[in-house]
């Protein structure tokens, strides 16, 4: 099939995103090999269009007008265990890989149990993480695109630059992740098991089930509440530092008084102040509205800048 044989056009973004809002894409196309990819970004230069990277769309707010450009959604799947490496495609679900290493007896993936649609290539390039651990504890290697150089790579874990939700793919747009090599631990099925099913049984419990793209800020630094407003700081933040070290998003925004503030069909969830939820006819501009509002609070009040986790895509 040719390439503008596979480039479909004017595509909704809606079903691409976790959120469920975003208009039409000029042109998407489905990625499953890497001549799709370079085909793609050939297509994007001949016509002078944008791309964008697309994995589950877990992370994204995207704009209700429509993306004039290229979506180049990355879905290539292939996945294998090798010993206690799994060998993945940046388009594998987390939760395709965490029951892949379940299959095979192996732990490192049990916190991303019930995370829906994000993909591996998405989780690396945000180090995704929960209960205390995070992509960067598991990555070996990542087979890399540079759309600048044209050309496929492969770096060391050291070499991703991973910090706190953040890595080079953050700094480097032009660098896609295509495939990556994990590195987990051998322990028993049932281990892992119960793990996987208090990870999900908490999202269950403690998430709002309703459309969202997770936590919407990043944790902060407490250094940085302290400095910000030491008398606020002692009195409402330095007991509740949590086992990583950092403040809660969550919870500055929930003592700002926020929780369940709506605007038009978007919420602050009642259960996780830290989640914005679409409660049926949200649009992009309300989510991007809330997050401007929810900075201006919080800065008001306690003197902190929070700093968004998801993307804006296409923007
Ligand atoms: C209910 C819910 C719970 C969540 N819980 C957690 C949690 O516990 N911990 C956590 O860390 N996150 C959580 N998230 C957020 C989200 O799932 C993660 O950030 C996830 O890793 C995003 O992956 P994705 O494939 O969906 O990326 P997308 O949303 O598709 O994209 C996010 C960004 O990554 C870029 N990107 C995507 N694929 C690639 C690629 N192959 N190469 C380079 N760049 C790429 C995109 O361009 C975009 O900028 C949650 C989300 C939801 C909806």
């Amino acid at each position: 099939m040719s390439i503008k044989e596979k480039i479909r056009e004017n595509i909704s973004l809606k079903e691409f995103n976790t959120f469920r809002v975003g208009g039409e894409v000029k042109y998407y196309l489905e990625v499953k090999s890497k001549d799709d990819l370079m085909d793609g970004f050939q297509f994007a230069q001949e016509n002078e269009l944008k791309t964008y990277i697309l994995g589950g769309g877990s992370n994204i707010v995207t704009p209700d007008s429509g993306i004039n450009g290229l979506v180049l959604h990355i879905s290539n799947d292939e996945k294998q265990a090798k010993g206690d490496r799994l060998d993945l495609g940046a388009g594998v679900s987390l939760a395709q890989a965490a029951s892949l290493a379940l299959n095979s007896s192996l732990s490192g993936l049990e916190w991303s149990s019930g995370i829906p649609r994000a993909t591996v290539g998405g989780a690396i390039r945000g180090n995704a993480g929960a209960f205390g651990t995070c992509m960067q504890d598991i990555v070996e290697t990542v087979e890399i695109y540079n759309s600048k150089r044209n050309e496929f790579e492969t770096l060391s874990k050291n070499m991703c630059l991973f910090s706190y939700r953040s890595s080079i793919f953050k700094q480097k747009p032009q660098f896609l992740v295509w495939k990556t090599i994990l590195k987990l631990e051998h322990k028993e099925k049932n281990e892992i098991e119960e793990k996987m099913e208090e990870s999900l049984e908490f999202r269950k419990t403690k998430y709002p089930q309703l459309p969202s793209a997770g936590s919407v800020f990043t944790n902060i630094d407490p250094e940085i509440a302290k400095q910000a407003n030491p008398i606020l700081f002692n009195r409402e933040f330095k007991d509740k530092i949590g086992r990583e070290g950092w403040l809660s998003a969550g919870l500055i925004i929930e003592k700002a008084g926020l929780k369940g503030k709506s605007m038009g069909g978007i919420k602050i969830s009642l259960e996780h102040a830290n989640h914005i939820v679409n409660t049926g006819k949200g649009t992009s501009e309300e989510i991007i509205m809330m997050i401007s509002y929810i900075k201006q609070q919080v800065r008001n009040k306690f003197g902190i800048q929070l700093v968004e986790e998801v993307t804006y895509f296409g923007f």
